[in-house]
């Protein structure tokens, strides 16, 4: 039921434009920023399981042979066949994730290798400290930040993000700091140079102002919650954390992506049940729990309204975790849809309505996109 299915991939990056040697394969195939043995993991079999045969190999290959076809094909190869088998018709990219060391493929050049089109979903600390490096004072930096974020909904951007789970957490208050402490904060950021922007007070402005433009642009405001690279403390990644902020903004006309949400993936279905304007999805986790999928999509529907699911890869740097975002997700509901009905649970017809909606269906709808025929 599932294998035709065209999505739409809410969350990912870019992949790494150039070749990569054994070691940084690793590390890009791990949250972990200390190299391990990233391929002894369900990861790593589900690389060699499913990624192996769409590069001629047999499945389960050895890790050896894996990386000699890959050198032998080059990154654009790999990523041009990884990508196209995805079965992806639109992918949402966010941008603020491309550094000097790890360059990657930028939203036009990505859709161009992966053949389907790419939307770029705005990340809102990256743009505060790109105005904040251009040494502006207080008034003109709070101005600069919104023109150029509305700039850039005008121009294209479907979305915007916050990684402010990775900063100060999530526990963000239900009010936006009053004008006179956003005025003191930014001042005092700004008069250090700017920098990583840390200071709770301007998040929790940013994080606002993002829900404010969200109802008035009608483009949902994307979060970061659960699982990440070490830079996040989990415990402030928890989406429970987001009540006040929920309640807040629940009746303004904005919309609130979960991403990612494991290993609160049940707390994001609790959210998505009380919030209607909250979407979930487990993004990132899927690739990485491998065979596990199953299990935990069917956790996060134990609460999580219908239309509030949506599929996202979370794939960054390597096109295998775009690939198995989504060959896993779609392997995972299929089985998950087949055994309901068997079960008496769902008709065929149920069936087949949840698995278009979560595939591209509630995504489409939430950020102005087509929905597939
Ligand atoms: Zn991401």
């Amino acid at each position: 039921m599932t294998d035709d299915l065209v999505l739409v991939d809410q969350h990912c990056h870019g992949v790494v434009a150039g070749d990569l040697d054994r070691e940084r394969f690793a590390g890009l195939l791990t949250e972990s920023s200390i190299s391990t043995n990233s391929f002894d993991s369900m990861l790593g079999l589900a690389v060699r399981r499913w990624c192996a045969p769409q590069l001629g190999l047999p499945a389960h290959c050895s890790v050896d042979d894996y990386l000699q076809r890959r050198a032998e094909w080059g990154w654009r190869r790999v990523s041009s066949r990884l990508l196209g088998a995805a079965g992806v018709r639109s992918w949402l990219v966010d941008t603020g994730l491309s550094t000097p060391d790890t360059p990657l493929t930028e939203p036009a050049d990505f859709a161009d290798i992966a053949g389907g089109e790419a939307f770029e979903v705005l990340r809102l600390e990256s743009v505060a400290e790109r105005v904040a490096a251009d040494e502006v004072n207080v008034a003109d930096f709070l101005d600069f930040v919104e023109n150029e974020i509305r700039d850039a909904i005008e121009a294209g951007v479907v979305g915007l993000k916050s990684v402010v789970a990775y900063r100060t957490g999530l526990e963000l208050p239900a009010e936006p700091p009053t004008d006179v402490e956003v005025a003191a904060a930014a001042s005092a950021w700004l008069r250090w140079g700017g920098g990583r922007l840390d200071d709770p007070i301007l998040l929790a402005w940013l994080v606002h102002l993002g829900a404010r433009l969200s109802a008035e642009l009608h483009v949902p405001l994307q979060l970061h919650t659960g699982f990440g690279d070490d830079d996040v403390r989990l415990h402030r990644a928890d989406p429970a954390l987001l009540g006040d902020f929920l309640h807040a903004t629940k009746s303004t006309g904005a919309t609130i992506a979960l991403l990612h949400t494991w290993p609160f993936h049940r707390h994001a279905g609790y959210l998505a049940h009380v919030f209607p304007h909250v979407l979930v999805d487990v993004g990132l986790a899927v690739p990485y729990v491998g065979d596990r999928a199953g299990a935990v999509l069917a956790e996060l529907l134990e609460l999580a309204p219908f239309g509030s699911v949506c599929f996202s890869s979370d794939g960054y740097g390597l096109p295998e975790l775009h690939y198995l975002g989504a060959t896993l997700w779609r392997r995972a509901l299929g089985r998950l849809i087949d055994e309901w009905i068997a079960d008496d649970v769902m008709t065929a017809a149920d069936g087949e309505r949840l698995a278009v909606n979560f595939a591209a269906g509630n995504c489409c709808r939430a950020y102005g996109l087509t929905v597939p025929a």
